[in-house]
């Protein structure tokens, strides 16, 4: 049995009608940019997330690159980051002509937030947290780190749709909460998508003007901004979406459980769970040390996996710049070198998920 790391087909055919109905209609309406669509969406995600104010745009990098200019972060500040994340973290920092300064993750993939104090200068301004893989970062030390320096707070929550940490959701803890909702994310659209949500107005004002050439009024240009918004037919879309994200999320809850329910291999380890939170399974990641003969044995079994992700940033060709060598960050490194993410989206079969427990637990 062939089994694939996603199929995004599924997650369309199983709503297939709505889809369709929606795209329909937003193609016969004759409005396709900054329409009520994207207004009902925003409206929409923001009281999902418990914020205030939502602007939709192009994509999440997008969010992250807008939302530090927004907060005011530029050349000569630093921002704390966790060293094994995707890139698009980094770039949104470094964008702006910040310095991204890695922090080691903890065990739960996520900042190790006991090491946040020893690396706060006086350059810096941000810490930026990524809830890597659907798994809330350890937000009351977080939390309470920047409100005693004085930092502001950024969430990275491109994985992490719905996933709670003591029941309030990722995206409002910080200043500012960014999402994607590139096709493959847990709030998938049908191409690039978008979006920032802040309890704050004057925040959520700037970004909507960024977003639109820095045009607040047509044809009058306050700051040079950028072309990000978010278009009807997407905000359509993943308002379709978003109305089926707690079933949606259930199920991969629901195979997340049978995974560590049944996996039994002790060549390799099962993603732990923090205390208080609730993880949405954006992947499910093992880690193991044979990792590229567990690849091979599941290649040779037409299993495939993805690896999130083999280089860090630090080690990224585009960030000689910022000096950094091997090892300058093992347990990142060991992260990179160990990690795997099997098959885990909306859709899986019991046929396809029973294969795959087995094939891994036959690995040997
Ligand atoms: C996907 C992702 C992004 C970037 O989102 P895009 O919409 O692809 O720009 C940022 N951070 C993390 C952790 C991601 O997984």
């Amino acid at each position: 049995m062939k089994v694939a790391t996603n199929r995004l087909d599924r997650g369309f055919f199983k709503y297939q009608d709505e889809f369709e109905q929606k795209a329909l209609e937003v193609l016969r309406s004759g409005w396709y940019i900054l329409g009520n669509e994207v207004k009902a969406f925003e409206q929409e995600f923001a009281e999902y997330t418990g914020t205030k104010y939502c602007v939709g745009l192009a994509s999440g990098l997008d969010a992250l690159s807008l939302g530090v200019r927004a907060l005011g972060i530029d050349k000569g500040d630093e921002v704390l980051v966790q060293g094994n994340t995707y890139i698009a973290s980094v770039m949104g920092i470094t964008m702006n002509g910040a310095t991204p300064i890695f922090i080691e993750p903890d065990e739960y993939h996520s900042i190790d937030a006991s090491r946040l104090e020893a690396a706060i200068t006086d350059k810096t301004k941000a810490i930026m947290v990524v809830h890597l893989y659907g798994e809330p970062a350890d937000m009351d030390t977080v939390c309470a780190v920047c409100k005693k320096h004085g930092l502001r707070l950024i969430e990275d929550c491109a994985q992490s749709h719905g996933a709670c940490y003591k029941g309030k959701m990722t995206g409002s803890f910080g200043d500012i909460g960014c999402f994607s909702f590139y096709p493959s994310k847990n709030v998938g659209a049908f191409g690039d998508a978008g979006a920032l949500v802040t309890d704050d107005e004057e925040i959520a004002r700037k970004i909507r003007m960024l977003r639109n050439y820095g045009s607040e009024v047509r044809y009058y240009f306050k700051e040079v901004g950028i072309n990000s918004r978010l278009d009807e037919l997407q905000a359509g879309l993943l308002r379709v979406r978003l109305s089926h994200i707690d079933e949606l999320t259930k199920e991969r809850e629901a195979i997340a459980a049978e995974y560590k329910k049944r996996l039994n291999n002790p060549l390799f380890t099962l993603p732990p769970e923090r205390e208080n939170a609730n993880c949405v399974w954006h992947q499910f990641v093992i880690r193991c040390r044979d990792r590229q003969r567990l690849i091979d044995y599941l290649n040779e079994h037409e299993i495939s996996t993805i690896i999130h992700y083999p280089i860090p940033p630090h080690l990224s060709e585009c960030y000689e710049c910022l000096g950094h060598k091997k090892g300058d960050f093992p347990i990142t490194e060991q992260f990179a070198d160990e990690v795997l993410s099997i098959p885990m989206f909306n859709g899986l079969t019991r046929e396809e998920q029973d294969y795959v427990i087995t094939t891994l637990n036959d690995f040997s």
